[in-house]
Order: structure tokens, then sequence, then C-alpha cells
């Protein structure tokens, strides 16, 4: 039993090694090329993003490393970088969790339906407790995709723990800002219908809709239930 284990271990290790070695001898270079649509596309040259940085980091060194879910286009790359960039001072003692972006060459990536052609990101809705920033729940890695909440934001496990609506609606306005530097926009954002009300009603969320970007306004329920713990970005060239 104990030389079963041991090799199982061995084995582990050596396929950790080999699938995460791409990921780590990646270099970003050149420009990149978004093919086809979010939902059926590839992407030529993407590039990655960071593990972390000084108030971001991945929330799974699984789906970073092993499987390599990290890419986006250079000019999202770019977007979301000098967004957090910018976040260091709007908004302030907050750490923030990117979660799946697309495969290095884009494609199918189970079991998202977009996130295809390096122009889809995952943010993990910021929670609050207390009226501070809480990250006890930032650390589960992909287990995080299953937590829910209500229909105010309130986690299900913890009524006390509720999502941080005026630090992602601030999110959300600087990415688009920043988009628009490198010829972009945020073209989608999809996140529970429900929770949309209680978005728009903070400070800068009442930005966000004076801005007009575009929120999903109707999802299948599977769909829905989906986007409590994560805001999804889909974002499109500027024409
Ligand atoms: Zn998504």
């Amino acid at each position: 039993m104990q030389k079963f284990l041991k090799y199982f271990l061995i084995l582990l290790f050596i396929t950790i090694s080999v699938f995460s070695f791409p990921q780590l001898v990646y270099k970003n270079e050149g420009s990149s090329q978004s093919v086809g649509s979010v939902s059926n596309g590839t992407i030529i040259n993407a590039y990655k993003l960071p593990y972390s940085g000084k108030n971001f980091s991945y929330f799974s060194p699984l789906s970073y490393y092993v499987l390599g879910r990290t890419y986006v286009h250079s000019r999202v790359y770019k977007t979301v970088i000098n967004s957090y960039k910018k976040c260091e001072t709007e908004c302030s003692g907050i750490q923030f969790k990117l979660m799946e972006c697309s495969n290095k060459k884009g494609g199918k990536m189970f079991p998202h339906q977009t996130h295809q052609n390096g122009l889809s990101i995952d943010f993990m809705t910021p929670l609050l407790k207390k009226g501070k920033p809480h990250r006890f729940y930032d650390h589960l890695g992909i287990c995080r995709y299953l937590l829910n909440f209500d229909n105010s934001g309130h986690l299900n496990l913890n009524k006390k723990v509720s999502i941080d609506f005026e630090t992602m609606a601030k999110h959300i306005l600087l990415l688009d800002k920043e988009a628009r530097k490198n010829g972009l926009r945020v073209k989608k954002v999809i996140l529970k219908i429900e929770l949309k009300d209680d978005l728009f009603k903070t400070k800068t969320g009442k930005l966000l809709k004076r801005r007009a970007i575009y929120f999903v306004k109707k999802l299948p329920e599977k769909i829905n239930k989906l986007h409590d713990d994560h805001y999804h970005i889909d974002f499109g060239f500027i024409k």
C-alpha cells in the first residue's frame, strides 16, 4: 500500500510538472489576434496574465498552472493590468481575484460556454463582513464557483458576509475606462439578474448605469444561478 502511494505521488508530481511547464516558460510578446467569437473561437499569440500582483491574484493554482486557463488577448492583458493599477488608489485596501480566462490557444473550455477567444474573463465578487473586506472565501480555489448568494447578495453559508457592490462597480468602471484606451470596451457583463439592482444603486453603480455598459437582461435559470460568486466580462473591439 505504501509502495502504491509512493508511485501514485511520483506520477502525480510528474503529471503536474508536465502540464504546468508551458505556463512556467511562456513569454508574452507582440500582439494577439482573436478569431471567431467568445462562444466559437480561438486566439493567436495570447498573453498570460500574472499569477499575482500588488492588489490582485489568480484564484486557483490548479486552474492557472495545470489547466492553463489564464490567457487573454494582449489588449485585454493591458486593460486588466492597468485597471488593477488604478484600483491601488481608487479601491485602496482591496485585494482582487481573477478567475478563469481562456486557454493558450482558446477554443472550448469546459464548463464555460464562452471564454474561447481571449476576450472573456471571470472576476471574483469582492466580499464584505461588518463593512470590512472579507477574504476567507477567496481561498477556496475552483470550489469558489460553487458558492451561492441570495437575491440581495448575502452569502447563503453565512448571512453576515455579502457582496461588496461598490467595489465591484468601481472595478467594472475602471475596466471600461482602461479598455477604451486600448481600443476595447466592456461589451457585456453577466451578473445574476437579481443582483443588478443592488449594484446599480451604489454610488459608482449609478455611473455605470449612466455609461450604458451592457448587463445581460435575461438568463436561463442555471446560468443565472452561477453568476453570483463572479461577474463575467466579455470585451469587444471598438470599431
Ligand atoms: Zn465566464
